[in-house]
This record gives C-alpha cells, structure tokens and sequence, in this order.
C-alpha cells in the first residue's frame, strides 16, 4: 500500500497548496518597493488576526524567539514577575525569566489544571511590585486553555502588564489581544497561521511600550525599538525571510476571506469531533479546561503509551504527538489546528482505533468515527 503522510500535530500543522507553491517562487529583493508591499500587506493581515491597533512585528525565528523578545524588551535584572505554569510552555516563560536574571514567582499547577482570575488577583495582592504576568492562551503540552479575558480585566486595576503566549492558540480560538486587555502577544507561523515553520509574530500595547523605554535587560537581534523603527519604513531591520513572508501573505488571504469569526467556529467543530470521538472509545481527556487546538487523551490502563504513538506515526504514518515530560507516555495529542479539515480527524480517530485494537484495547469498533461523523455533518456548511 501507498502509506501516505498525514500530519496531525500541533505544530508544525499542514500548509495550503498555494501557499507551499509560493516558498517555490524567485527569490526578490527585500529593499524593494515590491517587497515592502507584500511586507504591509502581511503587517495589516496580522493585526487582524490579533486583533489590535498596535503594530505587529515579524521576527525570524521559531515562536520561542518571539517569548525571548518579549521578556528581554520589557524588563530589568531583579524584576519581579509572576508566571502561571501549567505545562511545557508555561514553564518556558520561567526559564527564559531566570536566563536574563529576573525574579520569577513560579505558579505551578497540575498539567490539565485551570486558574482563575480570582487566584491571579490573589497573587497580585501577595506580591504588589510584579511588573509582569506571564500566561499562555493555549497550552499545548496539556490541550487546556486559560482564561486570559479574566487576567485582563485583573490586570487592568494594576501596574503590571500581561504577556501572553498565543503561539498555539492565536487564530485558533478568541483571544483579541486590544479589547481583553493583552499587553504583549506573541504567536508563530507554523501553528494556525498556515505556514511553515520560521517565523514568529509580537505585538505591544501602549502599556508594555512604557516598559521597553525603561527595560536595561540586554538585547540586540530582538530589540523591539529597531523592529518599530523599520516598521515605519515599511521593511525590518535584518534581512528577512523573504520566502516565508511571501508565503504568510497567500495564508493570510486564505485566513481573511474565511474570516475570523468561521475559523473559530472551525476549530470549534473539530475539536467537538475529537473529543467526541475518543470519549466514544471510552478515553478520558487530561484538561478540565480543553481547548480548540488540540485534545490531550489519556492514555487507558493497561495500555503502552510509547508503542501508541509510535504505531500511529511509524505504521500508520498518523503524526499525532505524544505525551512531554512527566506525560510522556501517559496521554497523546491529536491536533485540529490550522489548515486541517473535518475528514483530518476521521483519519487520526480511524488510526487511533485500528492502533488500539492492535494493543488489545477493548472497546467498540468505529464508535469513535460514528461520533465524530455526526458532529461533522451536524455542522457541515
Ligand atoms: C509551539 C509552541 C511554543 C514554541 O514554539 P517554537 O516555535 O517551537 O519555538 C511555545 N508555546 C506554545 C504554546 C507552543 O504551542
């Protein structure tokens, strides 16, 4: 048999026909008026898909740069900050905190677990001089999403500013970084922007600006103020990954003719599908608070979690992502993110059941596809 590849992770997610054909493309100048059109065209799309006023910067580098950006741009050596971990990424912030020498109070909570605003007002309380409020919209180690509307509001009454990651969660699920009060976004171009793997986005509010004009912490490749200064003349600072931005251009045309609203609702009906499925076969989700990204299963008793993922990949050639850290082998993550389609998740279910019956798994055949199906037509437009 022909075993076709079928990519069903979070990150990187699949890329539209026409947007990998554009990476095919000569290469143009990037200090062109050519240039620079299609550089505005994709810095006005961005500012939709977050939905602010701000300027959104284009970094070259994965979404992690984009985190690095954010903190060695707004803080000094033994600022305080607090940051709400509850996963892989969660913690990312933490390590970036302490590699540039900041005072982190670390939150650490179960993988899957939520936190309120109520909490968050709580901490802010307990520890008056933070500067900074590390969160993550969608945690894509656990599947689970947080409630940054709430950590807006809270942070409205206060001096601190509140830095999101939106890498995974951005254009996938409602986050408008002006009107729920986000001080830095951040986001990367291979998770819900449709585009390969390279680029990563940040943007600031008139807040965090404040901080950057007193931030000593040090920095170059990813000082903001250079990125600002550059954007005003419609071109960045370093050269820039022509091709990927060119590319970013087609997907953000594919992005607002859908519009934002739809591609909510998208991934909404996905997620639906999934989680209906795997609950069909009798599995458990890892988050109390799962998001519209990815679903986080439960690996079932009795069951080897490595040898899961590792038939889905290796057999059935069905990427879907296993488990990280204290998790490895105990959940896997099937992904509706980005430019994936209702028939995607009939795939990962139909693999994941045939995966299961192999492991010797119980439970009734094709009732994960039968769920699935009827959210899929139930929805179908
Ligand atoms: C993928 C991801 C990152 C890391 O991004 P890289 O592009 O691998 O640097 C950070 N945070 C979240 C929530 C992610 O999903």
């Amino acid at each position: 048999m022909i075993k076709k590849y079928y990519l069903l992770s979070p990150g990187p997610t699949p890329v539209p026909d026409n947007v990998l054909s554009a990476a095919a493309e000569p290469i143009i100048h990037h200090r062109t008026p050519e240039f620079s059109d299609i550089f505005m065209k994709v810095s006005e799309g961005l500012k939709y898909v977050f939905e602010t006023e701000q300027d959104v910067f284009v970094l070259t580098s994965s979404g992690t740069g984009a985190m690095e950006t954010a903190v060695a741009n707004i803080l000094c050596p033994g600022d305080k900050v607090i940051n709400i971990n509850g996963g892989k990424f969660g913690e990312r912030w933490g390590k970036i905190c302490r590699a540039y020498g900041v005072d982190v109070r670390e939150i650490v909570l179960e993988w899957g677990d939520p936190f309120t605003k109520e909490q968050l007002a709580e901490e802010l309380k307990a520890n008056p001089e933070t500067k900074a409020v590390f969160a993550t919209l969608s945690e894509t180690s656990s599947g689970t999403i947080y409630d940054i509307q709430g950590y807006g509001e809270v942070l409205t009454e206060s001096d601190a500013i509140l830095v999101v990651d939106g890498i995974s969660g951005l254009g996938a699920t409602p986050c408008p970084m002006d009107e729920w009060n986000v001080d830095i976004m951040v986001a990367g171009s291979q998770k819900s922007f449709m585009i390969p793997p390279g680029l990563a986005y940040i943007s600031f509010s008139l807040k965090a600006w404040n901080l950057v004009e007193k931030s000593t912490l040090p920095k170059f490749y990813f000082d903001a103020k250079q990125y600002r200064k550059n954007l005003k003349k419609s071109t960045t600072p370093y050269t820039p990954a022509i091709s990927l931005i060119i590319q970013q251009k087609n997907a953000l045309d594919i992005i607002k003719n859908l519009g934002l609203e739809k591609l909510f609702e998208h991934h909404r009906i996905l997620g639906d599908a999934t989680r209906d499925g795997v609950k069909a076969l009798g599995l458990k989700l890892l988050s109390k608070r799962p998001g519209n990204i990815l679903t986080a299963v439960k690996v079932p008793e009795g069951i080897d979690g490595l040898k899961l993922v590792k038939t889905m990949q290796g057999k059935y050639r069905a990427y879907i992502a296993g488990g990280q850290d204290p998790y490895k082998g105990k959940i896997f993550r099937i992904a509706h993110l980005g430019y994936m389609g209702g028939f995607d998740i009939i795939i990962a279910l139909t693999a994941l059941e045939m995966t299961l019956s192999e492991l010797g798994f119980d439970f009734e055949r094709g009732s994960s596809i039968k769920a699935a199906e009827t959210i899929l037509k139930e929805n179908w437009e």
